[in-house]
């Protein structure tokens, strides 16, 4: 077209849908959901507006919040469309030429060796996966502020935007019409595309429809004699099966009847999904399977992994909400690294159903923000802006009660692990049919998330013993496997006081710990923080359940009362003297007699309140 201006796709663009155009990737279904996904996002977008301008839905047709899909089998093109809030010819420019996201090109480097396009959507790149099924896309678009403009490309590295003057104007919104490559006719079957919407869109909150046939009895004019009658009936079956005209030749011939039936097909509109959503289910109707299915669709991960614990609940009182929370299967990569400067929770915020935002940080901790889920809120108010809302008095109370039903959900993960040391474990608990599933899932949560559990004792003093009943450590007894402070404490010996630990950068290098000769020797356990944010965690962590935390490389080591304590105390005192003299004040505090270790002679032990060596050790090198 002339009047089209040409445009190149970003580099790693362009490499991408070279990638897809010629994948052999298996699971080309998935580029239906990301196109449904988009509809979905730009529907939630223009009912946000409509919150505080009604004006903005416009009027007749364009009011409908809805998704819709037509098949042309004649000219192989299926077509998605949508009444969300459109693209403007610059939106067109930007969104689908250039990549928004950060850590984009790594993904594309990973499909590009293990071709796994399972987190595509994930990447903000999920439009382009049209390309694994069409050879030529035009995305058809009508946003309020701008005329209607077409976007094309047959992914030849790019794409053309032109103003709309050939098509019929299609109001407010966005329609994606596929031209389905030759080996891509599967998506132009009906039942193909219920079954995909079913299995990967059931939980989208608009209405999706099909432009479906449905075959009809229709009555038509009996026929004067037999011998015209295959010539009428075919006739008046408009569909292409032609089986229809032998159909209606099978009446009974007794009777000469004045009408007769035949089979004709017609087209309307069928709803896909049901659009109630799953969280105002109550939780005993919703199935693991339909909480799986979620929360793929939630985080647009759709490979096998299932969620490794969920809480799905109801707060009542002063404050109303529905919410759905989610422990993922696995840690982003990026979780820790963005950690002080990351402001994103993945938790959605909706108020009475409808969608307001998925960056509001007010509702769950920093250290919360590996969780994905939502909240559904009857008491916040709808019609004010973001940031208005951003205030409100209610987001406090909802943000305790998050709280409170994660760390909840978390401790149910280890309660429910065969494998974990539990309170129940002392009864006698019959052996449930899932113990095999759940077994050894705290130990996986351990390694994906134990960090955020440290920083939550370091950032959340309210509930830092919740939190701290969740750590996991090794110790001098536990065998190389984890175990926790409760275990720890029912292990402790009589007389026992303090809870005792080493920090250093191994296990292995903290094993031959002289610090640790003495307490071996007396069967006391040690627990072993080798992961630099432990000596944070513990300048935090003072005692729990009574019992005080001792560093044993500190000064104030006590294991227990030994009568000859002061005696060879006094038979040293000559020599402690000369050798506090020869070291000199600037290099030690004191010199004392000590009775932590048992072969090496002489330690050096860091001061009660200062910072031990491990600590000075990560300091001089930043690692946090
Ligand atoms: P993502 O959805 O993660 O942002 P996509 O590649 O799926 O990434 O889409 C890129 C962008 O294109 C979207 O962020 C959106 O701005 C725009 N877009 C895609 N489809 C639509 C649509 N149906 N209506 C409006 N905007 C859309
Ligand atoms: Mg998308």
């Amino acid at each position: 077209r002339n009047s089209a201006e040409k445009f190149q796709f970003q580099a790693e663009v362009s490499r991408l849908m070279d990638i897809l155009i010629n994948s052999l990737y298996s699971n080309k279904d998935i580029f239906l959901r990301e196109l449904i996904s988009n509809a979905s996002d730009a529907l939630d977008k223009i009912r946000f507006l409509s919150l505080t301008d009604k004006e903005i839905l416009g009027e007749g047709d364009d009011t409908k919040l809805e998704i819709q899909i037509k098949l042309d089998k004649e000219k192989k093109i299926l077509s998605i469309r949508d009444r969300g809030i459109g693209m403007t010819k610059e939106d067109l420019i930007k969104n689908l030429g250039t990549i928004a996201k950060s850590g984009t090109s790594a993904f594309v480097e990973k499909v590009q060796t293990s071709g796994d396009l399972n987190l595509i959507g994930q990447f903000g790149v999920g439009f382009y996966s049209v390309y694994l099924v069409a050879d030529y896309v035009e995305v058809v678009s009508k946003h309020n502020d701008d005329k209607q403009y077409v976007w094309e490309s047959k992914a030849d590295g790019a794409f053309a935007v032109s103003e709309d003057t050939w098509n019929e104007p299609i109001g407010r919104g966005t329609e994606i019409r596929l031209h389905l490559r030759e080996e891509a006719g599967e998506y132009l079957e009906e039942s193909k595309l219920k079954e995909l919407v079913k299995k990967y869109s059931e939980f989208i909150n608009f209405p999706i429809h099909l432009w479906a046939s449905k075959e009809v009895d229709v009555e038509v004019p009996a026929d004067e004699d037999d011998s015209s009658e295959e010539e009428e009936s075919s006739e008046s079956s408009s569909s292409e099966e032609d089986e229809d005209a032998e159909k209606g030749g099978d009446e009974d011939a007794e009777e000469k009847p004045k009408t007769k039936k035949v089979k004709e097909t017609t087209y309307e509109w069928e709803l896909l999904n049901d659009v109630k959503a799953i969280w105002l289910r109550s939780p005993k109707e919703v199935t693991d399977e339909e909480y799986s299915k979620f929360y793929h669709s939630l985080s647009k991960d759709f490979s096998d992994d299932k969620p490794l614990a969920w809480s799905h609940f109801t707060a009542e009182g002063d404050v109303e909400f529905k919410a759905v929370l989610f422990v993922p299967p696995k840690a982003p990569q990026d979780l820790y690294e963005s950690y002080y400067n990351a402001k994103k929770s993945n938790l959605k915020l909706y108020v009475r159903r409808v969608f307001i935002s998925d960056e509001f940080d007010e509702l769950l901790p920093k250290y919360l923000n590996f969780l994905l889920g939502l909240v559904d809120s009857d008491t916040l108010p709808l019609n004010v802006s973001r940031e208005m809302l951003q205030q409100h008095s209610s987001l406090k109370t909802i943000k305790k009660k998050l709280i409170r039903k994660a760390l909840d959900m978390i401790r149910r993960i280890a309660e429910e692990d065969p494998d974990e040391f539990n309170d129940k474990d002392k009864k006698e608990v019959e052996k449930s049919s899932d113990d095999d599933e759940k077994k050894g899932q705290y130990t996986k949560f351990w390694n994906e998330f134990g960090k955020s559990i440290k920083l939550g004792i370091i950032e959340d003093a309210t509930n830092r013993n919740r939190l701290a009943k969740l750590l996991r450590f090794e110790t001098t007894k536990s065998d190389g496997k984890l175990t926790s402070l409760d275990q720890y404490i029912s292990r402790m010996k009589s007389g026992q006081k303090d809870i005792f630990y080493i920090t250093g950068t191994s296990k292995d290098q903290l094993e031959k710990s002289p610090f640790l000769e003495q307490l071996k020797k007396k069967n006391f356990e040690v627990i072993f923080f080798t992961d630099p944010v432990d000596e944070y965690l513990m300048q935090y962590l003072m005692d729990y359940e009574d019992k005080k935390f001792q560093n044993v490389s500190k000064e104030g080591l006590k294991l227990g009362k030994d009568s000859k304590d002061k005696e060879i105390k006094e038979s040293y005192k000559e020599l402690t003297k000369w050798w506090k003299g020869a070291l000199s004040s600037d290099n030690v505090d004191d010199v004392k007699v000590s009775s932590r270790l048992a072969d090496t002679p002489c330690v050096v032990v860091t001061s009660k309140y200062g910072w031990s060596a491990n600590m000075e050790r990560i300091m001089q090198s930043q690692t946090l």
